[in-house]
C-alpha cells in the first residue's frame, strides 16, 4: 500500500504539523522548513527539533519532506537574486539536517530575461555550488519537482528536469518530484492506460524511474497542456480518478510517497477535506 500524505503549515510547530497529519490518518507528511515568503529566517531550535522528531515517532508518521521557499530562483541572471537564493536553500538544506528531513523538493527556477539553455546551465551550477559549501556531513537529497511550464519556469519538461541533474557534479545527490496537476497542465496526458504507459515510460527513458521518489498528489482546475498551476481536489477536476487508481495501484510506485497539496479546508457538508481527498485514494485501491 503506498504511503498517502499531505502538506501541513508549522504556524503551530513542527510537531503540531506532525500530529495533524497523523490525527487524519494520513502516513507522511510534507512541510515548509521556515516561512516561505521570506528570506531571512531563523536556524532551528535543536528542542523544535527534538518535539519533532518525539511526535514522527509516536504518531508512526514517516517520509517527512521539506518544500522550499517559492521565493528562491537557483536559476536567476539577476546576480542578486541568484546570490540570495543560494543562500536561502544552502539554509533549507542545513534545516533539513537539523529536523532530520531526508529530502528537500524544490522548483528549480526561472529563465526570466535569459535563455532556457543559460538559465538550466545556472541551476545545475548553482547545486554544485551549495553542495561543496555545505558541511560534509550534510547529505541531504534534493528532489527536483516537476513544474506547470508557466512562462520562463524551468523544469516543464522531463528533458529539462534530466539537464538539470546531468549538468552537476552531484548527481547522486538528487531525485525527482512528480507533481500530477503540474506535468499534466505542461502538457503531458497519463489519464487513460496508454497514455499513462506512455508518459512513466518517457519519463524512465529521460530521468530514469529510479529516480522517482516523490509524487505531489493534486487535480487540475485547467486541462491539459493549460500551463495553469491551480491545484483542485482529487477527482474533481481535469485529471479525474482514472490517473490516480494508475498511480496508488502501480507496485513500481509502492514504496514511494504521495503527498496531497489540495486546497484545505471543509465542504459544504462541513468535513476536512484532507480528510475526503485521502480517503477518494484509498477507494482508489484495489
Ligand atoms: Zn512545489
Ligand atoms: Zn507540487
Amino acid at each position: 500500500m503506498p504511503y498517502f500524505g499531505v502538506h501541513e503549515s508549522i504556524s503551530l510547530g513542527f510537531d503540531a504539523a506532525v500530529r495533524k497529519v497523523a490525527s487524519v490518518g494520513f502516513d507522511c507528511v510534507q512541510i515548509f522548513s521556515a516561512n516561505a515568503s521570506r528570506w531571512q529566517n531563523k536556524p532551528i531550535d535543536p528542542k523544535a527539533a527534538e518535539r519533532f522528531q518525539t511526535a514522527l515517532k509516536e504518531t508512526g508518521v514517516s517520509r517527512p519532506l521539506i518544500h522550499d521557499s517559492y521565493l528562491i530562483n537557483i536559476a536567476s541572471v539577476n546576480s542578486e537574486l541568484l546570490e540570495k537564493s543560494i543562500a536561502a536553500f544552502k539554509e533549507e538544506l542545513i534545516r533539513a539536517d537539523a529536523l532530520g528531513i531526508p529530502c528537500v523538493v524544490m522548483h528549480p527556477g526561472s529563465a526570466k530575461d535569459d535563455t532556457r539553455e543559460n538559465a538550466l546551465r545556472r541551476a545545475s551550477e548553482s547545486f554544485d555550488r551549495i553542495f561543496r559549501e555545505l558541511p560534509e556531513t550534510n547529505r541531504i537529497v534534493v528532489l527536483v519537482e516537476t513544474t506547470a511550464g508557466q512562462g520562463a519556469y524551468l523544469g516543464a519538461t522531463f528533458e529539462e528536469i534530466a539537464a538539470i541533474i546531468d549538468g552537476t557534479d552531484h548527481k547522486d545527490r538528487f531525485g525527482v518530484c512528480f507533481d500530477t496537476c503540474h506535468t499534466f497542465v505542461a502538457g503531458y496526458d497519463f489519464t487513460t492506460r496508454e497514455t499513462f504507459e506512455r508518459t512513466f515510460e518517457e519519463f524512465d527513458r529521460k530521468i530514469g524511474l529510479e529516480r522517482l521518489k516523490a509524487f505531489h498528489l493534486n487535480d487540475a482546475v485547467k486541462g491539459l497542456g493549460s500551463k495553469l498551476d491551480r491545484h483542485a481536489h482529487i477527482g474533481r477536476g481535469a485529471l479525474g480518478l482514472e490517473p490516480f487508481r494508475f498511480i496508488v495501484n502501480d507496485p513500481r510506485f509502492a514504496e514511494t510517497p504521495m503527498y496531497l497539496e489540495t486546497p484545505k479546508g471543509q465542504t459544504p457538508e462541513g468535513e476536512d477535506w484532507d480528510a475526503v481527498n485521502l480517503n477518494t485514494l484509498k477507494e482508489l485501491l484495489k
